[in-house]
């Protein structure tokens, strides 16, 4: 039976199988552009590669396209997918701001990692249904492969070049697997997506944000801080039990130090934690740090009845921040209406498995 999932092989593993096989090894670049460049979702679709020659790489690859189970775009142009996978789990990614990032030859990714997350954060959907599974590498280069072609087929035709692991669950602890995929999705030969136009988010996995800064780092790194007391993070981000505040940030200066790279920090507001306290003990922990501060307007989730922040409230948070000369920015609100926006993606398995399976 086949073993290696096409979708998530470098080409030297194409090259190897292409050699075991006794197929002449140009037949690996080949594939690898078919798969990676092309995002062909059936062997037919490789028409240079002889059906003979396919039978052959059927013995070692399988290729295992995610089902589209639901597009929805919202009012400002944002696009969610559903996307089922082999074993009847559902993920989903986001394409930001599809209309009007297209004069601007910009095309933002968000992709999951995880089926569910273990980390259950008190704010965030994906956290609510637990964690399901990890996803491989092939589902996790799937979901850019299925909305590169989407894109590339539309008039005029379009290319991703941003990408942003802040889908469902948490990266590092997938973390071999999204390594590996940012090698696939950064290669010239397939989606070429810049190591710096792709940005990992973490809830703060300590010991994994020191090995990133050895193993890759060109990537972006976000670190979804939301408070600066363990008091208040503990139960916000119950990793911070593990990764208390000390280690995490002790990890992330060694980062800085390994990378030189600036690490923005995400702060979920809402109208409980915009506090000027909140503002001045983020200010301090943050202070001559190579950071930036990412303020995120709470976005609703039917279980957790956390309100937004006034947009006063938020603006003199913000200047809080400033004055401790951090950088600081205001995330834009992207795709609410179809719970497209950060924290609101669920994978929806519960609610539309049923309706959606049936449908298709
Ligand atoms: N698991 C990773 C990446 C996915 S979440 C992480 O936690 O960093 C992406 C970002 O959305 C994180 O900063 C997360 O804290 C934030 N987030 C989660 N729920 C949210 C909500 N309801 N409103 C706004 N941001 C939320
Ligand atoms: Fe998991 Fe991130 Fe959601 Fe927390 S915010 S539950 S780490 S996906």
């Amino acid at each position: 039976m086949a073993s290696l999932e096409l979708r998530g092989c470098l080409e030297k593993e194409l090259s190897e199988a292409c050699q075991k096989l006794g197929l002449k090894s140009f037949r690996a670049g080949q594939l690898f552009r078919w798969v990676q460049l092309n995002a062909v979702r059936s062997w037919e679709e490789m028409h240079n590669i002889p059906e003979s020659e396919r039978r052959k790489l059927q013995t070692m690859l399988y290729l295992s396209p995610l089902k589209l189970l639901r597009e929805q775009q919202a009012r400002d142009g944002t696009h969610k997918y559903l996307f089922g996978l082999e074993d009847g789990e559902c993920i989903e990614s986001v394409l930001m701001n599809y209309e009007r990032e297209l004069s601007r030859n910009r095309h933002t990714v968000c992709i999951s990692t995880q089926v569910g997350c273990a980390v259950g954060c008190a704010f965030c959907a994906t956290g609510l249904g637990g964690f399901r599974r990890n996803l491989s590498v092939g589902e996790i280069v799937g979901q850019v492969l299925e909305i590169s072609r989407s894109i590339a087929r539309k008039d005029p035709p379009a290319k991703v070049t941003n990408l942003v692991f802040m889908g469902m669950g948490e990266p590092l602890l997938n973390y071999e697997a999204v390594l590996k995929s940012l090698e696939i999705l950064n290669r010239e030969t397939g989606q070429n997506i810049g190591m710096r136009r792709m940005t990992l988010s973490t809830s703060g996995v300590a010991p994994k944000i020191r090995q990133l800064g050895r193993d890759n780092p060109q990537v972006g790194l976000a670190v979804s801080l939301h408070s600066a007391l363990d008091s208040v993070r503990n139960v916000l981000v119950p990793i911070n039990r593990r990764y208390p505040l000390r280690e995490l940030m002790a990890a992330c200066t060694e980062y800085i130090r390994l990378t030189n790279r600036r690490i923005t920090f995400e702060v979920a507001l809402t109208s409980e934690n915009v506090k000027r306290e909140s503002a001045e003990a983020l200010g301090k922990l943050l202070k001559g740090c190579l950071a930036h501060i990412n303020l995120i307007p709470v976005n609703p989730v039917a279980e957790t009845n956390m309100l937004k922040p006034k947009t006063e409230e938020i603006s003199q948070f913000a200047g809080i921040l400033e004055s401790y000369a951090i950088p600081v920015s205001i995330r834009e609100e992207r795709g609410t209406d179809i719970n497209a926006a950060c924290g609101q993606l669920r994978g929806q398995w519960k609610v539309d498995r049923n309706e959606s399976f049936s449908s298709l």
